[in-house]
Protein backbone atom coordinates (compact mmCIF):
# COMPACT_ATOMS: atom_id res chain seq x y z
CA UNK A 1 0.00 0.00 0.00
CA UNK A 2 2.68 2.45 1.05
CA UNK A 3 3.88 1.96 -2.83
CA UNK A 4 0.89 4.56 -3.64
CA UNK A 5 0.93 8.25 -3.77
CA UNK A 6 -0.65 10.51 -1.29
CA UNK A 7 -3.59 11.21 -2.95
CA UNK A 8 -4.56 7.22 -3.10
CA UNK A 9 -3.22 6.86 0.67
CA UNK A 10 -5.33 9.04 1.86
CA UNK A 11 -8.53 7.72 0.41
CA UNK A 12 -7.52 3.78 0.78
CA UNK A 13 -4.43 3.36 3.58
CA UNK A 14 -5.82 1.26 6.22
CA UNK A 15 -9.00 0.09 4.50
CA UNK A 16 -9.75 -3.10 3.23
CA UNK A 17 -13.52 -3.95 2.02
CA UNK A 18 -14.92 -5.49 5.91
CA UNK A 19 -13.88 -8.83 5.87
CA UNK A 20 -17.42 -10.14 7.53
CA UNK A 21 -19.71 -7.54 5.26
CA UNK A 22 -17.68 -6.52 1.88
CA UNK A 23 -18.80 -3.11 3.54
CA UNK A 24 -16.58 -0.72 1.20
CA UNK A 25 -16.26 2.40 3.60
CA UNK A 26 -14.88 1.61 6.99
CA UNK A 27 -17.74 0.34 9.41
CA UNK A 28 -18.17 2.01 12.97
CA UNK A 29 -17.11 -0.88 15.17
CA UNK A 30 -19.77 0.19 17.54
CA UNK A 31 -18.43 -2.50 20.51
CA UNK A 32 -16.33 -2.49 23.91
CA UNK A 33 -15.43 -6.23 23.60
CA UNK A 34 -14.31 -8.90 20.92
CA UNK A 35 -14.89 -12.55 21.56
CA UNK A 36 -11.72 -15.00 21.89
CA UNK A 37 -11.82 -18.00 19.78
CA UNK A 38 -10.63 -20.10 22.75
CA UNK A 39 -8.87 -19.77 26.27
CA UNK A 40 -5.16 -20.44 24.34
CA UNK A 41 -6.58 -17.34 21.66
CA UNK A 42 -7.43 -15.23 24.94
CA UNK A 43 -3.78 -16.44 26.29
CA UNK A 44 -1.91 -15.43 23.43
CA UNK A 45 -3.25 -11.48 22.35
CA UNK A 46 -2.54 -10.75 26.84
CA UNK A 47 1.04 -11.95 26.16
CA UNK A 48 0.92 -9.96 23.36
CA UNK A 49 2.12 -13.16 20.85
CA UNK A 50 -0.86 -12.36 18.63
CA UNK A 51 -2.06 -9.35 17.25
CA UNK A 52 -5.30 -9.14 17.83
CA UNK A 53 -8.67 -7.20 19.31
CA UNK A 54 -8.90 -7.59 23.33
CA UNK A 55 -11.17 -4.47 24.52
CA UNK A 56 -11.66 -1.14 22.75
CA UNK A 57 -9.84 1.00 25.55
CA UNK A 58 -6.92 -0.75 23.51
CA UNK A 59 -7.70 -1.26 20.37
CA UNK A 60 -10.55 -1.27 17.43
CA UNK A 61 -11.06 -1.98 13.71
CA UNK A 62 -12.37 1.53 12.98
CA UNK A 63 -9.50 3.24 15.10
CA UNK A 64 -6.59 0.81 13.09
CA UNK A 65 -7.69 1.58 10.34
CA UNK A 66 -7.29 5.52 10.86
CA UNK A 67 -4.25 4.75 12.45
CA UNK A 68 -2.77 2.41 9.66
CA UNK A 69 -3.63 5.77 7.19
CA UNK A 70 -2.39 8.36 9.16
CA UNK A 71 0.65 6.24 9.83
CA UNK A 72 0.90 5.78 6.08
CA UNK A 73 0.54 9.36 4.84
CA UNK A 74 3.25 10.35 7.46
CA UNK A 75 5.40 7.62 6.11
CA UNK A 76 5.86 6.19 9.81
CA UNK A 77 6.10 2.96 10.93
CA UNK A 78 3.30 2.58 13.11
CA UNK A 79 0.76 4.71 14.50
CA UNK A 80 -1.88 5.19 17.63
CA UNK A 81 -5.07 7.23 17.84
CA UNK A 82 -5.68 9.06 21.27
CA UNK A 83 -8.40 10.96 22.80
CA UNK A 84 -7.04 14.70 21.68
CA UNK A 85 -4.34 16.23 20.45
CA UNK A 86 -3.29 16.98 24.21
CA UNK A 87 -3.79 13.31 24.81
CA UNK A 88 -1.29 12.44 21.96
CA UNK A 89 0.86 14.60 23.67
CA UNK A 90 1.25 13.07 27.06
CA UNK A 91 0.94 10.00 25.25
CA UNK A 92 3.83 10.47 23.11
CA UNK A 93 6.07 11.62 26.07
CA UNK A 94 5.19 9.00 28.64
CA UNK A 95 7.07 6.07 27.10
CA UNK A 96 9.84 8.18 27.41
CA UNK A 97 9.83 10.16 30.91
CA UNK A 98 9.70 9.68 34.64
CA UNK A 99 9.98 11.91 37.67
CA UNK A 100 13.00 14.36 37.77
CA UNK A 101 12.93 14.05 33.59
CA UNK A 102 12.93 16.90 31.18
CA UNK A 103 12.24 17.80 27.53
CA UNK A 104 13.54 21.07 25.54
CA UNK A 105 10.64 22.50 23.88
CA UNK A 106 10.06 25.42 21.49
CA UNK A 107 8.66 29.18 22.27
CA UNK A 108 6.64 28.80 19.50
CA UNK A 109 3.72 26.62 20.31
CA UNK A 110 0.37 26.35 20.19
CA UNK A 111 -0.89 28.15 23.76
CA UNK A 112 -2.66 25.20 25.36
CA UNK A 113 0.56 23.26 24.76
CA UNK A 114 3.18 25.82 26.33
CA UNK A 115 0.49 25.63 29.35
CA UNK A 116 0.44 21.50 29.02
CA UNK A 117 4.05 21.75 29.33
CA UNK A 118 5.18 24.60 31.41
CA UNK A 119 2.50 23.95 34.46
CA UNK A 120 0.80 20.91 34.18
CA UNK A 121 3.20 18.10 33.23
CA UNK A 122 5.13 19.44 36.18
CA UNK A 123 2.67 17.77 38.72
CA UNK A 124 4.27 14.76 37.38
CA UNK A 125 7.45 15.71 37.79
CA UNK A 126 8.13 16.14 34.21
CA UNK A 127 9.82 19.43 33.15
CA UNK A 128 10.21 21.59 30.10
CA UNK A 129 12.53 24.39 29.03
CA UNK A 130 11.44 26.28 26.79
CA UNK A 131 14.24 28.00 24.04
CA UNK A 132 13.62 29.86 20.32
CA UNK A 133 14.83 26.85 18.06
CA UNK A 134 15.77 29.52 15.40
CA UNK A 135 18.78 29.48 17.72
CA UNK A 136 20.61 25.68 17.74
CA UNK A 137 22.88 26.49 20.18
CA UNK A 138 20.25 27.51 22.62
CA UNK A 139 18.47 24.03 21.97
CA UNK A 140 22.14 22.30 22.83
CA UNK A 141 22.66 24.42 25.81
CA UNK A 142 18.90 23.52 27.48
CA UNK A 143 19.84 19.80 27.03
CA UNK A 144 21.11 18.36 30.19
CA UNK A 145 21.77 14.92 31.49
CA UNK A 146 17.90 14.44 32.12
CA UNK A 147 16.98 15.72 29.25
CA UNK A 148 14.31 12.54 26.89
CA UNK A 149 13.19 14.49 24.00
CA UNK A 150 13.09 17.55 21.58
CA UNK A 151 9.67 19.05 20.60
CA UNK A 152 8.51 21.58 17.88
CA UNK A 153 6.04 22.49 15.63
CA UNK A 154 6.45 22.34 12.01
CA UNK A 155 4.29 24.83 11.25
CA UNK A 156 3.92 26.93 14.64
CA UNK A 157 0.66 28.38 15.59
CA UNK A 158 -0.07 31.29 15.96
CA UNK A 159 2.21 33.10 12.88
CA UNK A 160 2.37 30.17 10.80
CA UNK A 161 6.32 30.19 11.34
CA UNK A 162 8.23 27.51 9.93
CA UNK A 163 10.68 25.27 11.82
CA UNK A 164 13.58 24.68 10.42
CA UNK A 165 13.55 20.38 11.00
CA UNK A 166 16.76 19.61 9.80
CA UNK A 167 18.59 21.66 11.55
CA UNK A 168 16.56 20.90 14.93
CA UNK A 169 16.83 17.15 13.85
CA UNK A 170 20.60 17.43 13.38
CA UNK A 171 21.14 18.46 16.98
CA UNK A 172 18.37 16.10 18.52
CA UNK A 173 20.55 13.34 16.64
CA UNK A 174 23.87 14.74 17.76
CA UNK A 175 22.76 14.50 21.35
CA UNK A 176 21.13 11.16 21.15
CA UNK A 177 17.77 11.94 21.71
CA UNK A 178 14.15 11.63 20.08
CA UNK A 179 12.82 14.93 18.12
CA UNK A 180 9.22 15.16 18.67
CA UNK A 181 7.29 17.31 15.85
CA UNK A 182 3.40 18.55 16.02
CA UNK A 183 2.71 18.81 12.13
CA UNK A 184 -0.86 19.73 12.90
CA UNK A 185 -1.09 22.90 11.22
CA UNK A 186 1.09 21.27 7.69
CA UNK A 187 -1.02 18.40 8.08
CA UNK A 188 1.10 15.51 5.94
CA UNK A 189 -0.02 17.02 2.66
CA UNK A 190 2.07 19.84 3.21
CA UNK A 191 5.04 18.64 5.64
CA UNK A 192 6.66 15.10 6.22
CA UNK A 193 8.38 15.49 9.56
CA UNK A 194 9.95 12.03 9.69
CA UNK A 195 11.98 12.86 5.98
CA UNK A 196 13.36 16.01 7.81
CA UNK A 197 14.61 13.30 10.59
CA UNK A 198 11.92 13.89 13.25
CA UNK A 199 11.52 10.49 15.37
CA UNK A 200 7.88 11.26 16.43
CA UNK A 201 4.81 13.12 14.79
CA UNK A 202 1.88 14.50 16.71
CA UNK A 203 -1.34 15.49 15.87
CA UNK A 204 -4.16 17.44 16.71
CA UNK A 205 -6.89 15.54 14.11
CA UNK A 206 -9.62 17.68 15.79
CA UNK A 207 -7.59 20.39 12.83
CA UNK A 208 -6.92 19.35 9.19
CA UNK A 209 -7.15 16.07 9.45
CA UNK A 210 -10.79 15.54 10.35
CA UNK A 211 -11.54 19.09 8.26
CA UNK A 212 -14.78 20.11 9.68
CA UNK A 213 -14.49 20.91 13.12
CA UNK A 214 -16.81 17.87 14.19
CA UNK A 215 -15.09 15.30 16.78
CA UNK A 216 -11.63 15.31 18.51
CA UNK A 217 -8.79 13.54 18.08
CA UNK A 218 -4.76 12.63 18.12
CA UNK A 219 -2.43 10.65 17.00
CA UNK A 220 1.02 9.81 17.97
CA UNK A 221 3.41 8.75 14.40
CA UNK A 222 6.70 6.57 14.88
CA UNK A 223 9.17 6.81 12.28
CA UNK A 224 10.91 3.39 13.95
CA UNK A 225 13.99 4.66 13.78
CA UNK A 226 15.08 5.55 16.91
CA UNK A 227 17.23 3.24 18.42
CA UNK A 228 15.89 2.77 21.82
CA UNK A 229 18.44 0.57 22.97
CA UNK A 230 21.52 2.62 22.66
CA UNK A 231 21.58 3.90 25.97
CA UNK A 232 20.03 3.84 28.83
CA UNK A 233 18.08 6.57 28.83
CA UNK A 234 14.67 4.90 27.54
CA UNK A 235 14.12 1.44 30.07
CA UNK A 236 10.26 1.40 29.35
CA UNK A 237 11.65 0.45 25.68
CA UNK A 238 14.97 -1.14 26.33
CA UNK A 239 14.76 -2.98 29.62
CA UNK A 240 12.57 -5.71 30.63
CA UNK A 241 8.77 -4.67 30.98
CA UNK A 242 7.09 -6.37 34.19
CA UNK A 243 3.54 -5.98 33.33
CA UNK A 244 4.07 -8.41 30.27
CA UNK A 245 6.49 -10.98 31.69
CA UNK A 246 9.87 -9.44 30.89
CA UNK A 247 9.24 -8.21 27.41
CA UNK A 248 11.89 -5.69 26.64
CA UNK A 249 9.67 -3.98 23.54
CA UNK A 250 12.68 -2.88 21.37
CA UNK A 251 14.52 -6.01 21.33
CA UNK A 252 11.28 -7.65 20.15
CA UNK A 253 9.82 -5.72 18.33
CA UNK A 254 12.37 -3.41 16.77
CA UNK A 255 10.21 -1.03 14.62
CA UNK A 256 7.03 -1.24 16.02
CA UNK A 257 8.30 -0.72 19.72
CA UNK A 258 7.18 2.73 20.30
CA UNK A 259 3.53 2.00 18.70
CA UNK A 260 2.96 -1.32 20.64
CA UNK A 261 4.68 0.23 23.99
CA UNK A 262 1.65 2.90 23.59
CA UNK A 263 -0.76 0.99 22.83
CA UNK A 264 -0.03 -1.85 25.20
CA UNK A 265 0.99 0.75 27.94
CA UNK A 266 -0.12 3.60 27.00
CA UNK A 267 -3.84 3.45 26.52
CA UNK A 268 -3.76 0.18 28.95
CA UNK A 269 -3.00 2.41 31.59
CA UNK A 270 -4.07 6.00 31.09
CA UNK A 271 -7.09 5.26 28.98
CA UNK A 272 -6.86 8.31 26.43
CA UNK A 273 -8.66 6.56 24.14
CA UNK A 274 -10.37 7.32 20.88
CA UNK A 275 -13.92 6.63 19.89
CA UNK A 276 -14.75 4.67 16.71
CA UNK A 277 -17.57 7.56 15.67
CA UNK A 278 -14.42 9.87 15.78
CA UNK A 279 -12.17 8.02 14.00
CA UNK A 280 -15.34 7.42 11.13
CA UNK A 281 -15.64 11.51 10.86
CA UNK A 282 -11.84 11.66 10.65
CA UNK A 283 -11.40 9.04 8.15
CA UNK A 284 -14.15 10.27 6.07
CA UNK A 285 -12.27 14.19 6.44
CA UNK A 286 -8.64 12.80 5.73
CA UNK A 287 -10.43 10.99 1.97
CA UNK A 288 -10.37 14.84 0.68
CA UNK A 289 -7.13 16.25 2.29
CA UNK A 290 -4.79 17.10 -0.02
CA UNK A 291 -7.90 18.84 -1.72
CA UNK A 292 -8.84 20.75 0.94
CA UNK A 293 -5.05 22.02 1.54
CA UNK A 294 -4.87 23.08 -1.93
CA UNK A 295 -8.13 25.57 -1.33
CA UNK A 296 -6.37 26.59 1.96
CA UNK A 297 -3.10 27.27 0.95
CA UNK A 298 -4.32 29.04 -2.31
CA UNK A 299 -7.27 30.89 0.24
CA UNK A 300 -4.43 31.90 2.54
CA UNK A 301 -1.96 33.44 -0.08
CA UNK A 302 -4.62 35.46 -1.73
CA UNK A 303 -5.79 37.00 1.99
CA UNK A 304 -2.33 37.26 3.10
CA UNK A 305 -1.49 39.34 0.18
CA UNK A 306 -4.33 41.65 -0.06
CA UNK A 307 -4.10 42.13 3.88
CA UNK A 308 -0.44 43.07 3.57
CA UNK A 309 -1.02 45.72 1.03
CA UNK A 310 -3.77 47.29 3.11
CA UNK A 311 -3.03 50.21 5.13
CA UNK A 312 -5.07 49.54 8.43
CA UNK A 313 -2.59 46.58 8.85
CA UNK A 314 0.73 47.14 10.40
CA UNK A 315 1.95 43.40 9.36
CA UNK A 316 0.88 39.77 8.22
CA UNK A 317 2.85 36.74 9.29
CA UNK A 318 2.14 33.98 6.77
CA UNK A 319 5.80 32.74 5.58
CA UNK A 320 4.23 32.65 2.20
CA UNK A 321 4.85 36.08 1.83
CA UNK A 322 8.56 37.28 0.49
CA UNK A 323 8.55 39.71 3.37
CA UNK A 324 8.78 36.61 6.32
CA UNK A 325 11.71 35.95 8.19
CA UNK A 326 11.15 32.46 7.66
CA UNK A 327 9.99 32.59 3.55
CA UNK A 328 13.19 30.67 2.44
CA UNK A 329 12.09 27.59 4.90
CA UNK A 330 9.10 26.93 2.53
CA UNK A 331 10.58 25.42 -0.24
CA UNK A 332 12.63 22.87 2.23
CA UNK A 333 9.88 21.81 4.88
CA UNK A 334 6.60 22.70 3.21
CA UNK A 335 7.04 23.07 -0.94
CA UNK A 336 3.46 22.52 -1.07
CA UNK A 337 2.61 25.79 0.96
CA UNK A 338 2.71 27.82 4.21
CA UNK A 339 -0.34 26.40 5.53
CA UNK A 340 -3.28 28.71 6.02
CA UNK A 341 -3.20 30.07 9.56
CA UNK A 342 -1.42 32.90 10.57
CA UNK A 343 -1.20 36.55 12.39
CA UNK A 344 -2.06 40.02 11.46
CA UNK A 345 -1.48 43.00 13.77
CA UNK A 346 -3.86 45.15 13.53
CA UNK A 347 -3.30 49.51 13.49
CA UNK A 348 -4.95 50.44 16.61
CA UNK A 349 -3.84 47.62 18.46
CA UNK A 350 -5.98 45.50 21.29
CA UNK A 351 -8.87 47.31 20.76
CA UNK A 352 -9.19 47.26 16.96
CA UNK A 353 -8.69 44.05 17.38
CA UNK A 354 -11.53 42.81 19.73
CA UNK A 355 -13.87 45.31 17.28
CA UNK A 356 -12.48 43.18 14.44
CA UNK A 357 -13.27 40.21 15.49
CA UNK A 358 -16.61 41.63 16.53
CA UNK A 359 -17.23 43.23 13.23
CA UNK A 360 -16.79 40.13 10.80
CA UNK A 361 -20.29 38.29 9.94
CA UNK A 362 -18.37 34.82 7.96
CA UNK A 363 -15.21 34.53 9.90
CA UNK A 364 -16.20 32.73 13.02
CA UNK A 365 -14.65 33.53 16.40
CA UNK A 366 -13.88 30.71 18.15
CA UNK A 367 -10.83 28.62 19.55
CA UNK A 368 -10.07 26.19 16.89
CA UNK A 369 -8.49 26.05 13.06
CA UNK A 370 -8.16 23.83 10.24
CA UNK A 371 -11.99 24.14 9.94
CA UNK A 372 -13.28 24.18 6.30
CA UNK A 373 -15.19 27.54 7.51
CA UNK A 374 -12.61 30.49 8.15
CA UNK A 375 -11.57 31.24 11.68
CA UNK A 376 -10.57 34.06 13.47
CA UNK A 377 -9.37 34.72 17.23
CA UNK A 378 -7.59 37.66 19.15
CA UNK A 379 -4.88 35.04 21.23
CA UNK A 380 -4.41 37.66 23.77
CA UNK A 381 -7.76 38.10 24.85
CA UNK A 382 -8.24 34.36 24.84
CA UNK A 383 -5.70 31.26 24.11
CA UNK A 384 -2.76 32.87 25.01
CA UNK A 385 -4.32 34.86 27.91
CA UNK A 386 -2.75 32.49 31.12
CA UNK A 387 0.87 33.72 29.20
CA UNK A 388 2.64 36.85 30.34
CA UNK A 389 2.74 39.36 28.07
CA UNK A 390 6.79 38.57 27.68
CA UNK A 391 5.75 35.27 26.66
CA UNK A 392 3.00 36.50 24.44
CA UNK A 393 5.13 38.13 22.68
CA UNK A 394 7.76 35.26 22.36
CA UNK A 395 4.90 33.33 20.82
CA UNK A 396 3.93 35.80 18.03
CA UNK A 397 0.57 36.55 20.04
CA UNK A 398 1.34 39.65 20.93
CA UNK A 399 -1.96 42.14 22.69
CA UNK A 400 -2.03 43.86 18.87
CA UNK A 401 -2.50 40.61 17.01
CA UNK A 402 -5.38 38.39 15.19
CA UNK A 403 -4.93 34.80 14.38
CA UNK A 404 -6.71 33.72 11.14
CA UNK A 405 -7.74 30.42 9.89
CA UNK A 406 -8.44 30.47 6.45
CA UNK A 407 -10.91 28.43 5.29
CA UNK A 408 -12.09 26.94 2.09
CA UNK A 409 -14.73 29.54 1.08
CA UNK A 410 -14.78 31.43 -1.85
CA UNK A 411 -11.92 33.95 -1.03
CA UNK A 412 -13.60 37.21 -2.70
CA UNK A 413 -15.94 36.95 0.34
CA UNK A 414 -13.74 36.32 2.74
CA UNK A 415 -11.87 39.50 1.55
CA UNK A 416 -14.93 41.49 1.69
CA UNK A 417 -16.01 40.28 5.16
CA UNK A 418 -12.23 41.77 6.12
CA UNK A 419 -12.94 44.56 4.87
CA UNK A 420 -15.98 46.17 6.27
CA UNK A 421 -14.86 44.53 9.17
CA UNK A 422 -11.31 46.29 9.10
CA UNK A 423 -13.43 49.71 8.49
CA UNK A 424 -15.36 49.35 11.74
CA UNK A 425 -12.51 48.13 13.82
CA UNK A 426 -10.05 51.35 12.55
CA UNK A 427 -13.19 54.16 12.54
C1 LIG B 1 -5.27 22.18 18.74
C2 LIG B 1 -3.83 21.88 18.84
C3 LIG B 1 -3.34 21.02 19.83
C4 LIG B 1 -4.23 20.38 20.87
O1 LIG B 1 -5.13 19.53 20.24
P1 LIG B 1 -6.59 19.19 20.84
O2 LIG B 1 -7.13 18.23 19.84
O3 LIG B 1 -7.33 20.47 20.92
O4 LIG B 1 -6.36 18.58 22.18
C5 LIG B 1 -1.98 20.77 19.85
N1 LIG B 1 -1.15 21.34 18.96
C6 LIG B 1 -1.59 22.19 18.00
C7 LIG B 1 -0.62 22.77 17.05
C8 LIG B 1 -2.94 22.48 17.91
O5 LIG B 1 -3.37 23.31 16.96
Amino acid sequence: MTDFSFDTLQVHAGAEPDPATGARQVPIYQTTAYVFKDADHAARLFNLQEVGYIYSRLTNPTISALASRIAALEGGAGAVCCSSGHAAQIMALFPLMGPGLNIVASTRLYGGTITQFGLTMKRFGWGCTFVDFDDTAAIEAAVDENTRAIFCESISNPGGYITDLDAVAKVADKLGLPLIVDNTLASPYLCRPIEHGATLVVHSTTKYLTGNGTVMGGAIVDSGKFDWSASDKFPSLSAPEPAYHGLKFHEALGPMAYTFHSIAIGLRDLGMTMNPQAAHYTLMGIETLSLRMEKHVANAKAVAEWLEKDPRIDYVTWAGLPSSPWHDRVAKICPKGAGALFTVAVKGGYDACVKLVDNLKLFSHVANLGDARSLIIHPASTTHRQLSEEQQVAAGAAPGVVRLSIGIEDVADLIADLDQALTAATA
